[in-house]
């Protein structure tokens, strides 16, 4: 039986997808048509629960990340001089409470770097062509550098190869959804007389067309730009002239643009494919989901579906689990949390870019009144984090008890725990109160043998390797936590009783 999962794309997603699996000891090729990395800023935002879940792929990979970035703590939206919102990430519970703003292609640095400790190396200028797929594997065409071309087999694949992606077309999946008819500029540029500190990000509800300046390190951000509706073939990056004059126009006035790093533009797209999953081959990333920047989640999202999927497709390829239902799962939950995005950083782009000026009023005034209230403010915080992302529906739900988190919720990492996951094998996680009964038999290797105490007493909560509670019971009732764990063991089923 061939294991090998081929990993096509070493964008973020790509090198989420090869560490998760390398970690856990699952063989892996990643390719790339790309002949050299990227060195390009592109996406800016690492937000709390990504930090949360990288952070399982080694100790310090997450603190690796922050020293190199910017912590953000507060988001402004003020249209024209008019303060609207206001919104902490610092009282989010998380040992990650801000946004950090770094390069992707240092993110990406810091990914290969983990991953190459594991001895994975993605092959650049190697291209997939075409592909079979059978019940028991893949058969690619790989296109090397040199003109040569090579067919092998692999166990699985995971299409992270980006908006484009030759396997969704391949596989005749639809991309449903919309191209949105107007342009966004976007730079990173030094600049001075920004009037916020630089743990701060700011978005201007303009008449023309919004502004969003994000702090990179002192004296470097990310402009972000709205350029209206366009009928070109594809949008036009603003000159340095012109993306200081629409800063003056529609900001707050003195920031003068020093120099360019990088600047692009792009023309919003939400679509979203209608399977991540055909037999072995799944799909994640910009391959599965395409959508307005605003909200920064793109990137955050693709990694996050890396991360849900890992950890089932170890648990299959290292046979400690036969269970359909675990890849099953992968299509639900994701697509669920990817509409979300799309919505919500649908939602957030339309209402920046209201144009009818009695509309606008309105707006402003119903978003101020609504983004003071201290639910919604709570929910924003939520949302933009990533922490309020669920599994509510999820098919690997167990039972909850009534006193804790629902099944599916996620469980915020402890300061002081190793972080659910973590290490070279998948596996759950069990929390206890303090006078639990020992269970009755032993759990069996697909959780961890330590009990971890359980701050609310009285329940047992049984964790998913991704940091999302499975099931919930109340103390001494072990069978339901048994019964779940044995639908996923191998046979034969559990060992026998002590
Ligand atoms: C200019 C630009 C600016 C952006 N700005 C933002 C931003 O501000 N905020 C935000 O959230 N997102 C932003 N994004 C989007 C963000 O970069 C993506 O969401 C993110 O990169 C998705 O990661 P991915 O790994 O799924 O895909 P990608 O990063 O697109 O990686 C796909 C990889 O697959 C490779 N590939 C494709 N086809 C094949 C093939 N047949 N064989 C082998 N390899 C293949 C490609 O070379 C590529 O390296 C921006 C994107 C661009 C291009």
């Amino acid at each position: 039986m061939n294991d090998t999962v081929l990993i096509v794309g070493a964008g973020p997603v790509g090198l989420t997808m090869a560490l998760e699996l390398a970690r856990y000891r699952v063989p892996v090729r990643v390719v790339d048509q790309m002949t050299e990395r990227a060195y390009t800023s592109r996406a800016v935002a690492l937000w709390p629960r990504t930090l949360e879940l990288l952070e399982r792929a080694g100790d310090g990979l997450s603190a690796d990340l922050v020293t190199r970035g910017n912590r953000v703590t507060v988001a402004h939206i003020i249209a024209g001089t008019e303060p609207i919102a206001r919104i902490e990430l610092k009282d989010v519970v998380t040992p990650y409470p801000f946004v950090l703003m770094l390069p992707q292609s240092e993110t990406e640095g810091v990914l290969g770097d983990r991953l190459a400790e594991h001895g994975v190396w993605p092959e650049l200028g190697m291209r997939l062509v075409d592909f079979t797929r059978d019940d028991t594997g893949i058969t690619a065409t790989l296109h090397h550098a040199d003109g040569s071309e090579e067919m092998t087999r692999f166990g699985w694949m995971v299409a992270c190869d980006g908006a484009h992606s030759v396997v969704r077309h391949r596989l005749g999946l639809a991309f449903d959804g919309e191209t949105r008819g107007d342009d966004w500029g976007q730079g990173d540029f030094h600049m001075t007389g920004v009037p916020f500190p630089v743990n701060e990000f700011a978005t201007y509800w303009h008449e023309e067309g919004p502004v969003v300046l994000f702090p990179m390190a002192p004296g470097r951000y990310r402009l972000i730009v709205g350029l209206g509706t366009s009928t070109g073939p594809a949008p036009t990056t603003p000159s340095f002239e012109e993306f200081q004059a629409i800063l003056d126009r529609r900001g707050p006035g003195g920031i003068q643009l020093q120099d360019t790093v990088w600047t692009s533009a792009f023309r919003i797209n939400e679509r979203q494919v209608n399977s991540y999953r055909e037999g072995r081959v799944f799909l994640a990333g910009d391959s599965a989901h395409v959508h307005s920047p605003a909200g920064g989640q793109g990137m955050n999202t693709g990694m996050q579906d890396a991360i849900n999927l890992a950890w089932k497709l170890a648990l299959i390829i290292r046979g400690l689990s036969t269970a359909p239902a675990l890849l099953d799962s992968y299509d639900p939950e994701r697509r669920a949390v990817g509409a979300g995005v799309i919505a919500a950083s649908g939602r957030l782009t339309r209402m920046a870019t209201i144009q009818n000026p009695i509309a606008r009023r309105i707006r402003n005034a119903v978003a101020q009144f609504v983004l003071g209230l201290a639910p919604v403010q709570h929910a924003l915080e939520g949302s933009m984090t990533e922490t309020s992302i669920r599994y509510d529906d999820s098919p690997l739900n167990g039972v909850s008890w009534e006193a804790g988190p629902r099944a599916g919720s996620r469980m915020p990492p402890i300061e002081g725990e190793v972080p659910y996951g973590a290490g070279d094998t998948p596996r759950f996680t069990l929390r206890a109160g303090a006078w639990a009964e020992e269970p009755p038999v032993p759990l069996g290797d697909l959780v961890d043998l330590a009990i971890r105490p359980n701050p609310v007493d009285g329940g047992i909560e049984l964790v998913r390797p991704d940091g999302y509670l499975a099931i919930s019971v109340a103390d001494g009732e072990w069978e339901p936590i048994i019964a779940y764990l044995d639908h996923f063991r191998p046979a034969p089923a559990r060992p026998a009783t002590e």
